[in-house]
Formats: structure tokens, C-alpha cells, sequence
């Protein structure tokens, strides 16, 4: 298939584009986590990666159009990024015709394991965090959380398919995107944006493999879902860990004979068989319930069965805890926390059903576990998440080396305002790292040997030069730090992007 060409349509928006190309040249930009450090005028492409293709990319540069290859997280951040500040986008997706393992609705933006979004926590936790950080760059799937969300105690956790269906709208009735059910196969030419994900379909994959080098990839896993009404609630608590929340998990615990015999069933139970090309490492934040089981009879204990922060209705902890989650707003459906699994679909049933409260449990949705597929992106792409062999071709999402929904999303945003920016003749400045989104994209390209995943934390960003001891503190300045940081360099993009 041919792709990057643009719909005749489209004409209309390519002549606006024409024009707001010509109109937008500042001297100076700043966005989110980089400085542009030089401008370009509109009708040059040197300086820019792939200017010996100049006449090209001048010629692209004219329609301003956009090619968006997958509408999950990332892509549809993406799309709507571009739309928002005036450029025409085709977004491509294999939905309704198709489907990777994982997806299953005909909306975009779907969650395929968890209905969590993280930590809601802004001055406390790093990807809550990077969420506010999100909403000041105007991202469609924070305002999609925030409006679909169910309580999840500190987590910002969202009814799926309210929020697929919410994000789908709002990309399918945007004027200035245009989508296009269709696999895609090869690389695309032109301005593009590559996001099909951890579980990008065999023919493209393959055609990044052959032009890109050997991609790397590790296992991740989806946990369980069980029907509310089959739960036995005579054998649950309800109670949030340490109080925080509104009542909103469903506690399952286990005395110490229950926890016991739970967990020798579950490391001997028959798991589903590993393709060889599937053989490989498990990213720590997606390991297995049963690969965790088997490094010692209480990793449970301290891990996801951990029982701390909770007392049940006489004020005892017991000994282990199984949390439960709703999956939607009706609270039809519930999660289990932390159960990632790749045991057999009987096996599942046989060992789950061993917690005394899900002794009858009806099993609505049966936990998977996948390849995920990434990017050695430090060999191949540019600080701006554009190819170090083609300029105009971008790559976001988790197949760059980002771990998670909301960090996917984020990097969707990143590499529109980037192409964004090049396509009006800006070359970006290194990601400040003093913001969770620019130290994200920083990890994705920094040079390194070993490259591997990496969600929101702490840890990648730039410390603050103060010694402080206090560790809520700590992060509270980290936040405020990060904020006006984004608050300031949001403001600026908007003023130099914004459609005219
Ligand atoms: C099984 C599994 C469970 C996970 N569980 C969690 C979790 O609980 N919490 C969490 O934070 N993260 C989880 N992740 C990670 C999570 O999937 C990603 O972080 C997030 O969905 C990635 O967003 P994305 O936009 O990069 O890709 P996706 O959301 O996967 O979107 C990619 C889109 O591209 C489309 N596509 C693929 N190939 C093609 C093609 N060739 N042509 C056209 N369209 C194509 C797909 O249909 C899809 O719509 C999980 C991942 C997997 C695989």
C-alpha cells in the first residue's frame, strides 16, 4: 500500500497549511523538556535530517500533511496534537479489520490490560506527574481519564470502554483527520508518525527488522477479570490501603493455610506454552503472578498479596490480600490486581478459584501474556524520536522504549510537537530533563549499551542541586520544578504552533 500521499479531499486544509507555514517563523522557540536553538526559514530543507532529499521534504513541507500509522495510545495523542495546531492527519489503523492478539474493540485508544492509569497523585508519585504535565500540553487521553474515571482510591482508573469510545469520537469527528482502517505494511514516506505498538502486526514489523536493524522485545502480560456478582462478598473487606480512597477495592484475604496452599498450586500449575521467538526476558513491572510465586513462598506476600495498609471490619490485617478492581463505572466487572498470568486458561480458573472469595468466580476476561516488541531506539532514532536515516519518519509509543499507558500517550504528544516543529522549519534542542516527559524521551535516545524500557520514576530525572532529606518534600519540589517548567514552555509552543 501506498501511503503519505495526500487525499484530494484534503485539498483545502493543504492550501491553509501552505499558508500558515509561510505565516509561523519566530525567532526563538521553547516547548515541553527542549529548546530550539536556531530557526529555519520555511523553503529550506537543509540543516534538516534527510535534506539530501531537500526537494522532497520541501514538497511535503508545502501540504502539511501528516501520516499517523497506529490509533492506540500514542497515536491518537499524536493525531490530535497535530489536528489541534492545524496540520491535515491521515491516521492509519488496522481496526476494524484486523487486530494484534491483544485488541479486541472496534474503538481506538483501547486498553488492552489493566483499566489503571496509575498514580492520580501529582505531588507525590512520578507518573502522576507526568499526567498533569500532559494535561497542560492539552492531552486527549488525560481529558478522556478525567472524564471517564472510576474510583480506584489514589489511582486514576477509567471505565475502558467509556474512555475508547470517548477518545474515538473525538478523533473521528475532527475535521482535520482523516482515518483510514487499514493495515500498513511498510514504512511510510514522508511526515509520519509510526505508534502501532508493543504488538505491531508481522508484515510491519518485519519491514522495520529489514530496514532498521533487529528489534529487541521482552514478555508482558494482561491479568484476569471476573463478573461482580459472582464474587463472594461474605469473604471480602472493603477498605483502601492505608485509607486512602473511598472504599474502593474489594479485599480478598487468605489466612496463612489458604496462602500457602494457594501458592504451591499456582508454581506447579501447567502454563500456556512460550513461542521461541517469545523466549526471552520479562520487563519487572509485567512479571507473571506465577514467575513471582516461584522466587520464594512469600514474594507474594511482599508483592501483590501484600497485606499492609489494610484491616478488615474487626481491625485485623490478615495474612495475605488479593485486591479487586473495577473495570467499569456499572461495577460489573472486577480485576485482579497485580495477576498477570500466563497460565493455562483451566489452570487460571483451577488456582484463582482457590481464594476463598472467588471460589465461584465466573471469569469474564482470562489473562494473556505477549511479546512486546520495542526499538533499540538509542542506535536508531534522533533526540527528537525522528530516524537517524530519515528525519521526517517519527516513532512514539511504547514500540520507542516507553513503558505504560500514560507514558505511551505522552510520547505521542512529543514526537507530534516535534514533527510538528520541523515541519515548520525548527530544529529541537536536547529534552530538559528537569520535566518526567522530557527525561522519558531522553532515555529513549541517550546512548547506551543495554538499552530497557522504562516507565515514569523519579530516578531519570535531573536532581535538584538541593540536599533534601524529606522525601515528600522532595517530590513536591520535583513537581513544582517540573511544572512551571512545562506551564512556561507549554505556553510558548502554543503561541508559536498555534493554527492560524
Ligand atoms: C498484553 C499487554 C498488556 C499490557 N498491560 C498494560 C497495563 O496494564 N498497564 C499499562 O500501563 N501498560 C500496559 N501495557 C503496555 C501498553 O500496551 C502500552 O503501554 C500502550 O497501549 C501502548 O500504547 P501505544 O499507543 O504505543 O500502542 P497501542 O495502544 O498498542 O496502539 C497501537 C495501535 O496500532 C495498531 N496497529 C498495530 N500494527 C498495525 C499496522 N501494521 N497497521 C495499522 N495499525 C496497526 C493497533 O491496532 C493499535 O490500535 C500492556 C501491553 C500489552 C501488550
Amino acid at each position: 500500500m501506498s501511503i503519505g500521499k495526500p487525499a484530494k479531499s484534503f485539498s483545502h486544509f493543504q492550501e491553509k497549511i501552505l499558508d500558515i507555514c509561510e505565516l509561523s517563523f519566530y525567532n526563538r522557540f521553547s516547548t515541553l523538556g527542549y529548546r530550539v536553538l536556531k530557526t529555519k526559514t520555511p523553503n529550506r530543507a537543509d540543516g534538516l535530517p534527510g535534506a539530501e532529499r531537500a526537494e522532497g521534504v520541501e514538497r511535503r513541507m508545502e501540504k502539511g500533511l501528516v501520516t499517523v500509522i497506529g490509533a492506540g495510545l500514542a497515536g491518537c495523542e499524536a493525531a490530535h496534537y497535530l489536528a489541534r495546531h492545524g496540520f491535515s492527519v491521515r491516521l492509519y489503523d488496522c481496526k476494524p479489520n484486523k487486530f494484534t492478539p491483544a485488541h479486541s474493540s472496534k474503538n481506538l485508544a483501547e486498553l488492552v490490560c489493566s483499566n489503571s492509569l496509575k498514580s492520580g497523585d501529582v505531588w507525590g508519585n512520578a507518573c502522576g506527574l507526568l499526567k498533569e504535565e500532559m494535561r497542560l500540553l492539552g492531552s486527549l487521553v488525560m481529558e478522556a481519564a478525567d472524564a471517564t474515571k472510576v474510583p480506584a482510591g489514589g489511582a486514576l482508573a477509567v471505565d475502558r470502554e467509556a474512555f475508547s469510545a470517548y477518545i474515538t469520537e473525538r478523533i473521528r469527528s475532527d475535521p482535520n483527520i482523516e482515518y483510514v482502517p487499514e493495515e500498513v505494511k511498510e514504512l511510510p514516506q514522508g511526515y509520519a508518525i509510526v505508534a502501532t505498538g508493543p504488538l505491531t502486526l508481522d508484515a510491519l514489523a518485519e519491514d522495520i527488522r529489514a530496514k532498521l536493524g533487529g528489534a529487541l522485545h521482552f514478555y508482558d502480560a494482561a491479568a484476569p477479570v471476573v463478573s461482580a456478582e459472582s464474587i463472594d462478598y461474605s469473604k471480602t473487606f472493603t477498605a483502601d490501603r492505608y485509607g486512602k480512597g473511598e472504599g474502593d477495592y474489594v479485599n480478598c484475604p487468605m489466612n496463612k493455610e489458604e496462602y500457602e496452599a494457594f501458592v504451591e498450586a499456582l508454581v506447579s500449575a501447567e502454563r500456556a506454552v512460550a513461542h521461541e521467538f517469545e523466549k526471552g526476558e520479562i520487563f519487572e513491572g509485567c512479571m507473571p503472578v506465577e514467575v513471582m510465586a516461584a522466587r520464594g513462598r512469600d514474594t507474594l506476600r511482599f508483592g501483590m498479596l501484600k497485606p499492609v495498609g489494610l484491616y478488615d471490619e474487626n481491625g485485623k490485617r490478615p495474612y495475605a490480600v488479593l485486591q479487586l478492581r473495577k473495570e467499569n463505572v456499572a461495577g460489573t466487572a472486577y480485576n485482579l490486581v497485580g495477576f498477570q498470568t500466563n497460565l493455562k486458561f483451566p489452570e487460571q480458573k483451577r488456582v484463582f478459584s482457590m481464594i476463598p472469595a472467588l471460589k465461584n468466580a465466573e471469569f469474564l476476561r482470562y489473562g494473556v501474556m505477549h511479546r512486546n516488541t520495542y526499538l533499540d531506539s538509542p542506535k536508531i532514532l534522533s533526540a527528537d524520536l525522528s530516524l537517524k536515516t530519515d528525519g521526517t519518519v517519527f516513532f512514539a509509543g511504547q514500540m520507542t522504549g516507553v513503558e505504560g499507558y500514560v507514558e505511551s500517550a505522552d510520547s505521542g504528544i512529543l514526537a507530534a510537537m516535534n514533527c510538528a516543529l520541523k515541519m515548520r522549519g525548527y530544529a529541537p534542542a536536547a529534552w530538559d530533563c528537569g520535566t518526567v516527559s522530557g527525561a522519558l524521551a531522553h532515555h529513549v535516545c541517550a546512548e547506551t549499551d543495554n538499552f530497557q524500557p522504562m516507565n515514569a520514576n523519579y530516578g531519570i530525572l535531573s536532581p535538584l542541586g538541593l540536599n533534601v532529606r524529606d522525601k515528600a518534600l522532595k517530590k513536591r519540589m520535583l513537581a513544582e520544578r517540573a511544572l512551571e517548567k512545562v506551564r512556561e514552555n507549554a505556553a510558548d509552543a502554543e503561541d508559536e504552533l498555534r493554527a492560524e
